[in-house]
């Protein structure tokens, strides 16, 4: 479907198993670099979880298997001996309920870097003012650095998470239902900031929201019940998708 050189990830047969649970299904997808990939599908369908097989998140829950491959630029993620933590640096995770630390927005975007040997005080600045303007939050925060994180709102929490990711230099976004907490306006900032950084990043969002998958992706996947639906450009899956579980599911008529 696409140019093999446009692909950052792929997943072949991909299966994963909470003990017994099979939550996916043979799935195999491809993610286009410098794109943003929505999930879509009803509550339970696996998005979440696939979203997490694509930096080995699942592994911190117990009694997880996963079986088939992640080709993250064409190297599989899961071949044994691979180094975690530089995987999750390079693809990052943001989750539906903000989660700053409980330290100032200095602190939480100078965290990661610091963990990875930054001490510096220009160049930490430095990477903390990049991140927070690279997640659309600086002009808000520049004059309250040391103030606490969590007295920002929700939608600025959300951005400054997302700055925080950006901080350790990641190459893949990971966004799991990123605005369902947040209010309209603060959505509309969060989707303007996904165009924005798919052009530096590749991004996968999952949302709920049809509207806002047909606004910010160029590409949709549709998951049900631990399976890979259909994936295409968001218009063609909008209009004309192949399987008509898609299309009821798109215009309402299940989930
Ligand atoms: P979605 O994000 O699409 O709502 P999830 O990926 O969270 O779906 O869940 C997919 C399936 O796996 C669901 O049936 C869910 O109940 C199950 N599941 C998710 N997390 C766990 C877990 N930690 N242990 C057992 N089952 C789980
Ligand atoms: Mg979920």
């Amino acid at each position: 479907m696409y140019r093999m050189e446009d692909v950052k990830i792929r997943t072949v047969m991909l299966n994963l198993y909470y003990g017994k649970k099979r939550a996916l299904r043979d799935v195999g997808l491809c993610v286009r670099a410098n794109a943003v990939t929505a999930l879509i599908g009803p509550s339970g369908c696996g998005k979440s979880t696939f979203l997490k097989s694509l930096n080995r998140m699942n592994e911190l829950t117990d009694g997880v298997r996963t079986t088939g491959s992640v080709y993250l630029d064409g190297t599989d993620i899961y071949t044994p001996g691979a180094d975690v933590t530089k995987l999750r640096r390079r693809v990052g995770m943001v989750f539906q309920q903000p989660n700053p630390f409980p330290m100032s927005i200095y602190d939480n975007i100078a965290y990661g870097p610091k963990i990875h040997g930054i001490k510096k005080g220009p160049v930490l600045d430095g990477i903390v003012e990049k991140s927070l303007r690279g997640a659309a939050i600086w002009d808000e925060v520049k004059d309250r650095l040391n103030k606490p994180a969590g007295r920002l709102s929700g939608g600025q929490q959300q951005r400054l998470c997302i700055a925080r990711t950006l901080a350790v230099e990641p190459e893949v976004l990971l966004l799991d239902e990123p605005t369902s907490a947040l209010d309209p306006a603060s959505t509309l900032k969060i989707e303007e900031l996904m165009r924005e950084l798919k052009k530096r990043y590749t991004v996968v969002v999952v949302t709920h929201n049809m509207q806002q998958a047909a606004r910010v992706a160029d590409d949709t996947a549709f998951f049900l019940e631990g399976e890979l639906v259909e994936a295409d450009r968001t218009r063609t899956i909008f209009t004309h998708p192949r399987d008509t579980r898609t299309g009821d599911y798109i215009t309402g008529k299940f989930g």
